[in-house]
């Protein structure tokens, strides 16, 4: 898979910018860059130059540069590195391109570069995979986990585990070699503290990654409730602008509208949904389906009820719908609410929920914060706890790895063990990168950006 050759690619964004980067990587690119780069001075190691860029064969001018070389191995992939810094736009940077893949570079697959920095061992595969995480990183928080893992957060810990295990299997081996050594450190006894200390690790991680996914990809809020409670309007004062359409008719939201958030620094993504409530109306049907799939689906959901018509039976059924998970109740258009539906309100919500009393309309401002501060509390209690940031690919292997130790465990075979823990060995080996097949290395970095 991986090939020596030179490759070359845009490294930023094709669109009118100041600024646009051309790197190459590989053995020729010193090489290359002499054929089309002319300057008045000469290039040196890790120092930009200003020059241009001109067609090798014809001469024609290209581009006015500033160029720099970076001698292997201390650069991103290990390997001869250049980058030449051309005018941005959508013509200079592919036109800077055309004339290093004349010049003997090959155009980059995604990703790559990175897969190379993998290759020649500067990163291992998890830290590969969190570069992924830095460039798609909706808020700076999510930037900064994902900036911890490249500096090994969770690498560490994987190397600690296959060290214990490595140790393990050593041990068996003795054990099972040399039967009348009666060693403590090759007893049956001292084996299974370390591998329960070790399923202890793991179920750690696995605890302290659990919302990484949220990180990443945003927790879904999904914004529920009967028509006509104000749904769409707490939505806009969420997001800021009237994107959902509010109207006086129940049922008018009738699909579901998702929008992308950034709450306090957590990245998330918040739907409006058509109201629930069972009903009769086929259209209206569809998408109060679709309103409880989303009550599902959501990691929390903020359910919003009208105040001025209190809490029936029906609604109180919904709203045990919302019971057992993170949820916001927000109870709204207090501006025009009687204490006494107040109080009976106030009756029947359980303290299982944490319930905001507000008007969208009257009190837009403190509306918005209050609902706003509700889910900052939420996500902070969740995400903070978490020390790694894993991906599904990350926590599957983990998960594989306890079941084999785990196995292991039960057995108290040595033989048997020792495979169970050789299988624990792989998954957790397969986190870091270690005999990982081309499938797999293509599956992952086929999603990078080209250039990365
Ligand atoms: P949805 O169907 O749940 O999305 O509700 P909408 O946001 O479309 O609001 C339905 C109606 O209630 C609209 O006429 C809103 O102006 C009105 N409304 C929303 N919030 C309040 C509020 O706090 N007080 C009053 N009086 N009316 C509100």
């Amino acid at each position: 898979m991986y090939k020596k050759d030179t490759i070359a690619a845009i490294s930023s964004v094709s669109a009118e910018a100041a600024i646009a980067v051309v790197r190459m990587s590989g053995a020729d690119a010193k090489q290359i860059l002499s054929e089309v780069f002319v300057s008045k001075n000469a290039v040196h190691n890790r120092r930009m130059t200003y020059g241009h860029i001109v067609h090798p064969e014809t001469g024609a001018l290209i581009d006015e540069v500033m160029a720099v070389f970076l001698n292997a191995p201390a650069t991103y992939t290990r390997e001869d590195i250049v980058e030449i810094y051309c005018h941005g736009g959508r013509v200079s940077s592919k036109r800077v391109l055309r004339v290093l893949l004349d010049s003997g570079a090959r155009m980059a697959d995604h990703g790559e570069f990175t897969l190379r920095a993998f290759l020649n061992g500067r990163i291992d595969l998890s830290q590969a995979e969190s570069v992924m995480d830095l460039v798609k990183a909706k808020t700076p928080k999510a930037f900064d986990c994902a900036l911890r893992e490249l500096g090994g957060a969770s690498s560490i810990r994987m190397r600690s585990i296959k060290e214990t295990l490595l140790e393990v299997v050593a041990r068996i081996t003795v054990a099972l070699d040399y039967p009348e050594e009666d060693e403590e450190e090759v007893s049956w006894e001292f084996i299974r503290r370390s591998l329960e200390q070790t399923v202890d690790e793991i179920d750690h991680l696995l605890k302290s990654s659990e919302h990484s996914r949220l990180l990443r990809d945003g927790a879904r809020i999904g914004i529920v409730g009967r028509p006509n409670v104000g749904k769409s309007s707490i939505m806009n004062l969420l997001l800021g602008e009237t994107r959902s359409i509010v109207t006086n008719i129940p049922g008018t939201t009738r699909d579901t509208i998702e929008e992308a958030i950034n709450i306090g620094g957590y990245p998330a993504r918040i739907t409006d949904t058509a109201g629930i409530r069972e009903t009769l109306d086929e259209v209206e049907k569809i998408g109060v389906g679709r309103a409880k799939q989303v009550a599902n689906e959501a990691e929390i959901v903020v359910y919003v009820l009208d105040s001025s018509r209190g809490l029936d039976d029906e609604e109180r059924e919904l709203l045990s719908y919302m019971e057992n998970r993170k949820a916001i109740i927000v109870v709204n258009k207090t501006d025009c609410c009687d204490d006494h539906v107040k109080n009976d309100i106030n009756n029947k919500l359980t303290d299982k929920f944490s319930t905001l009393w507000v008007s969208a309309l009257a009190e837009p401002e403190k509306t918005e914060k209050a609902v706003k501060d509700a889910l900052y509390n939420i996500l902070k209690e969740g995400i903070e706890s978490d020390e790694v940031l894993l991906n599904e690919r990350h926590r599957e292997l983990l998960q594989s790895a306890k079941k084999s130790l785990n196995d292991a465990l039960l057995t108290e075979e040595y033989d048997l063990a020792e495979v169970d823990t050789r299988a624990a060995l792989t998954a957790i080996g397969k986190i870091t990168g270690e005999n990982v097949g081309e499938e797999l290395l293509h599956t992952i970095f086929s999603t990078f950006c080209l250039g990365k």
